[in-house]
């Protein structure tokens, strides 16, 4: 079976509106994500304008503040810092990549748990280990989403340890009962790991890098590579290949992606719930 990402993107989208509109009836404003750019990355700058148009139809406010390529970790730092203090933006975002002089990690820290709609903040990422998430990262969310939406159980093996995806995804599945085995780089004898397993999430950043002696036909697989071949954007796993021999897979672009695009929304409303609700 296809595991198309659309269908469950749309019913999240539906979700979203309701909700959005619901507090901007009790509350009187509208949830604001403010999304932080560092410079001229184009895969961020799309990213960043995607997010407008999405947050837009939902029925939240998007902002997005530029700061020029040489900015220092003092100048960003300090514009989180007041951006973390005005009462009117609920979410605060920072778009990967940022230029080499700064570090990610360390900015994602300087912004309030209860603000961190990415999720990749440690206090965010502790709560998942201490089973009570609250702000998750998207990507995980979106493969957590499919696997439920499409009733698929079973044991997982991830192809990524990364703060973005494999991490929590990891604790995110255990927390649901899943059994999970995670892999990377250094692992010795991946395929033994891919092909005893029910479900298979790769995301190793390598176009069309698993074949289908990675994968059995029972297997499901969660494609969560994005990469660029030519202009086109294509997955970890050769689609053309194991679509034929695998029992589920889902299609790249299509699967995972319209759904991690949408769940930031779903962040930044809990963000704004929750900030209301310390105001009453
Ligand atoms: P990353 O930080 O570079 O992580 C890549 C991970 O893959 C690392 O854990 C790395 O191992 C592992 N890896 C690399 N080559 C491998 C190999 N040959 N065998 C086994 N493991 C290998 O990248 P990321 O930010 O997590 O993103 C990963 C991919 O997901 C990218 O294609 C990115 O574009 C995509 N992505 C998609 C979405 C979406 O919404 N669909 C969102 C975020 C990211 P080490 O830890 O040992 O280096």
């Amino acid at each position: 079976m296809l595991l198309e990402g659309k269908g469950i993107a749309d019913r999240i989208m539906l979700e979203l509106s309701s909700a959005a509109r619901d507090m901007e009836e009790k509350s009187g404003s509208r949830p604001r994500l403010d999304l932080i750019l560092v410079g001229d990355d184009q895969g961020a700058r799309i990213y960043s304008q995607a997010k407008m148009k999405r947050g837009k139809k939902i029925g939240c406010d998007v902002t997005l503040t530029e700061l020029p390529e040489d900015s220092s970790m003092k100048e960003v730092s300090s514009i989180i810092g007041e951006k973390s203090l005005d009462p009117d933006i609920h979410g605060i975002m920072i778009e990967n990549p940022v230029p080499k002089n700064l570090s990610i990690s360390e900015l994602a820290d300087l912004i309030p748990y209860y603000k961190d709609v990415d999720g990749t903040g440690s206090m965010n990422q502790g709560l998942i280990v201490s089973k009570k998430e609250f702000l998750v990262p998207a990507t995980p969310a979106a493969v957590v989403e499919i696997l439920t939406t499409f009733g698929i159980n079973g044991t997982v093996t991830i192809v990524n340890r990364s703060p973005v995806v494999g991490r929590p995804l990891a604790g995110m599945l255990l927390n649901r009962d899943y059994t999970v085995t995670v892999c990377h780089s250094k692992t010795p004898d991946l395929k033994k790991y891919t092909i005893s397993s029910d479900i298979i999430v790769t995301a190793v950043g390598h176009a069309s890098y698993f074949d289908a002696s990675y994968f059995s036909p029972e297997s499901t697989v969660i494609d969560v590579g994005i990469n660029y071949v030519d202009d086109k954007v294509v997955g970890d796993v050769k689609f053309d290949d194991v679509s034929k021999q695998v029992k589920n897979i889902t299609p790249v672009p299509g699967g995972v992606g319209p759904i991690t695009a949408t769940l930031i929304f779903r962040n930044l409303i809990t963000s704004f719930r929750y900030q209301f609700s310390k105001r009453q």
